[in-house]
């Protein structure tokens, strides 16, 4: 059972508004996130941290602080929330992490998951934890076609590799913590791992980068990044209307205001924030 849950806040930064909206026109996705003058918006990196009986769940790490100057110039990281603080705040150890658990290996989602001390060396940052990721995914990875081979960073993963603390969620169901359902989604990237678990009553849904912030649940407004937008597509609408459904809780991982939201049908059918 899932006994505790936190918003573990790491931070925004900015992403092309057209990018971030795919088709959509900027007259209409400007309203939902208004853009600065060179066209990018502000989004958060929301982690989650979720107490069970006997571990300590850490659902993605947010982009992390290790790259140099010129990476980070292209995305503008900035607030005053970083990993390591937001997790402290809960009452917790960066020691008492049990599972780190990755949605996919972009660097928004798997930065912090590896830490890089004074004299350069990369370390997992969580040192008493099992890290999680989808062997189609890290084999994906690991030969990142054009598209996507910015935002796949090794340096984010393979330390973890060499440490020994990698796991795949496929191989490894037995020591996979029970309360945690996975859902694998193909639009985004390949294997892409979304979450459900149930807390206090209510059923939840980390959605990851398939509807990532509120301002994505209308069907088309799905991001330029998405390897195969009309899976995505697809995906969405099956998850909107299991939510709608089971009146569940989305979490946006990368909605700058909105942490959770239910939804529910209009009086049309379509999907909208209820
Ligand atoms: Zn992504």
């Amino acid at each position: 059972m899932v006994q505790e849950l936190y918003y573990i806040n790491t931070g925004f930064f900015k992403l092309d508004g057209g990018a971030m909206f795919g088709v959509v026109p900027k007259s209409m996705w400007s309203k939902l996130n208004q853009p600065d003058e060179n066209n990018m918006c502000t989004w958060a990196m929301r982690c989650l941290l979720l107490k069970t009986e006997d571990r300590l769940l850490l659902i993605d790490t947010g982009m992390g602080d290790k790259q140099d100057l010129k990476f980070r110039s292209h995305f503008s990281p900035h607030g005053s929330d970083n990993l390591i603080q937001s997790i402290l705040d809960t009452g917790y150890s960066i020691e008492d992490v049990t599972d780190v658990l990755l949605t996919h290996l972009h660097f928004d989602h798997c930065g912090g998951a590896v830490s890089k001390n004074s004299d350069g060396v990369l370390s997992p940052t969580f040192s008493n934890a099992t890290y999680w990721t989808h062997r189609e995914h890290y084999n994906w990875a690991m030969q990142p076609n054009d598209r996507e081979k910015a935002s796949f960073l090794k340096e984010n993963f393979n330390p973890l590799l060499q440490a020994g603390v990698l796991e795949f969620y496929n191989e490894s169901k037995k020591i996979w913590p029970k309360e945690i359902k996975v859902r694998i989604y193909n639009g985004h990237t390949q294997a892409m791992m979304a979450f459900e678990f149930d807390f206090n009553g209510e059923n939840y849904l980390y959605c990851a980068d398939l509807i990532p912030s509120s301002g994505h649940i209308s069907i088309p407004f799905i991001m330029s990044y998405d390897v195969q937008p009309l899976i995505s597509i697809k995906e969405k609408s099956e998850l909107l209307e299991y939510a709608a459904q089971k009146n569940s809780y989305l979490i946006f991982e990368h909605d700058p205001k909105i942490a959770a939201a239910k939804v529910k049908l209009n009086d049309s059918g379509r999907v909208i924030l209820a």
